[in-house]
């Protein structure tokens, strides 16, 4: 077919838009999809996994030349695609860090979609910018920062880990990463890794420091280490601390390492991605109490303080950093320079085009109020302690870190006749067995050498009957994998 366009001719009708009456019944169509999804969430399976082959098959068609019905597409996405996802909100769900979100977090971001929001430039976006700039002052003040300290919203903890990395390498080093030593637990997340590997420092300048028993990093063998280095003409230069390690939940010791930053003259950069949210709530008590000490701090309000996916805070304790670290110039961007209290946050991080993030967060506190979210994230610590006690009560677990910050860890040991490997095998293996039922989504991890089962329960939507069910069903599945090994061997 010819495709060549008439001269002079405007291709289209100059709209990308159906009529205002489609888009409004369109419109409702996708909330009423999405309420009926989350009004049964709890007797739904928790979802399914196909395999690549099976996947590609269902997407290997080119987009249409001809667009079709909305609630077509609709169904289309609601079978093929969201189908074969885990719900990571279904109270069910505790593997890695589950996804709670809210409904009022869902509608901000799809005001912020559809008001297309640039949140790049204060000339663009004043208002958004100054609600930006309010709530991460709230955020500051929650974890305990000074007056003084800002920052930014960013996809998540990964790039807030590299954000606030970024300002420390800028600030302490000059950006010259040669002889650089950081320091961290064995339990860093992997975001850290990646986040020193793009800001040129090599593998072997981050020093893993071992645990206590609990798993938090040890503040002697901190000191030994600094001082071993700094013989060997290498120079210190920043601790990051866990607080709410993604494995156990286990904060690192803040103050002692905060004291070790201070007289050392080191960065003390803070990755609270999942757990500092807590500290909004009444029940982490003293674990968090010193998150204010930090000089970068991480924390990802799309995972304890229940927004959708994507939003994390890289918050700065001197906040003028930001912008000797990321301010560029551009040609075309004379119109949008600023003076005095007006920012652009295009100059404070890595993105310059960026969504308005800050609006869902502000929509679910303004909505749900505080005392609720409070109350939300109580109520995963407590949960955890009661699925805690459910592991201990039954012989055939050992729990492997204490209920902390929401997150148990325990392992099967069955009639603990059989050997360590064979007993890895066996908790490595029920996961598989649960996620195939559909009823729950539990992951593994290793501690200390050994494979563990690990419940992060911060879903406000489970109950403690989710709980008492999932534990049963880990242990039978457990003496299931291990009757079926006996048989065979
Ligand atoms: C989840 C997590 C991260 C990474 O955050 P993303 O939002 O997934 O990019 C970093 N650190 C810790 C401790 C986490 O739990």
């Amino acid at each position: 077919m010819n495709h060549r366009p008439e001269q002079g001719r405007l291709p289209g009708d100059g709209r990308l838009e159906p009529d205002f009456e489609q888009m409004r019944s369109d419109g409702y169509a996708a909330i009423d999809l999405l309420v009926d999804h989350l009004s049964t969430l709890s007797d739904r399976s928790v979802g399914h996994v196909g395999s690549a082959g099976e996947m590609a098959e269902l997407f290997s068609a080119d987009p249409p030349d001809r667009g079709r019905p909305f609630t077509e597409v609709l169904s289309h996405a609601r079978e093929d695609i969201f189908a074969n996802s885990l719900l990571c909100n279904h109270p069910r769900y505790f593997a890695f860090v589950p996804g709670p979100s809210n409904f009022y977090g869902v509608l901000g971001d799809l005001l912020a979609s559809g008001f297309n929001i640039f949140t790049g430039t204060w000339l663009e976006s004043s208002g958004p910018a100054a609600l930006e700039l309010s709530m991460i002052d709230w955020l500051c003040r929650t974890v305990g920062l000074p007056p003084q300290s800002g920052g930014l919203f960013v996809s998540g903890g990964s790039v807030a880990n590299l954000t606030g990395l970024a300002v420390a390498r800028h600030d302490r080093l000059d950006d010259r990463t040669d002889d650089a030593v950081i320091y961290c637990s064995d339990q860093v997340h992997a975001s850290v890794d990646k986040a020193l590997f793009l800001l040129g420092f090599g593998s072997h300048q981050l020093h893993r420091i071992g645990t206590d028993s609990e798993f938090r990093l040890n503040p002697d063998r901190l000191r030994q280490a600094i001082a071993r280095d700094r013989a060997q003409g290498r120079q210190p230069f920043c601790v990051v601390a866990n607080a709410g390690s993604t494995n156990t939940g286990a904060v690192d010791p803040l103050a002692p390492l905060a004291d070790i930053c201070t007289q050392e003259g080191m960065w003390f950069h803070v990755d609270g991605a999942y757990g500092a949210s807590a500290a909004l709530g009444r029940r982490s008590g003293e674990l968090l109490a010193d998150l204010g000490r930090a000089d970068s701090l991480v924390l990802d309000p799309h995972k304890w303080m229940f927004q959708p996916f994507e939003i994390g805070a890289v918050l700065v304790r001197d906040k003028t950093l930001l912008a000797e670290t990321f301010r560029t110039s551009a040609d075309y961007m004379q119109d949008a320079k600023t003076t005095g209290q007006e920012i652009n946050f295009c100059d404070h991080g890595i993105q310059l085009s960026r969504g308005f993030r800050a609006l869902k967060l502000w929509v679910s506190l303004q909505c749900l109020g505080l005392d609720a979210i409070r109350e939300a994230i109580d109520r995963g610590i407590v949960l955890a302690e009661m699925a805690a006690r459910e592991v201990q009560r039954d012989d055939r677990f050992e729990v492997t870190s204490p209920a902390c910050l929401g997150i148990v860890t325990f392992r099967y040991v069955g009639n603990r006749l059989d050997g360590r490997a064979r007993l890895d095998e066996i908790n490595g293996a029920i996961p598989h067995e649960i996620m195939a039922t559909g009823e729950a989504v539990v992951t593994s991890t290793v501690l200390d050498g050994r494979m563990v089962l690990r419940m992060c329960v911060i879903n406000p939507r489970t109950s403690e009957h989710d709980i008492r069910r999932t534990v049963t069903m880990l242990a039978d599945t457990g003496d299931h994998l291990a009757r079926h090994a006996d048989g065979v061997g």
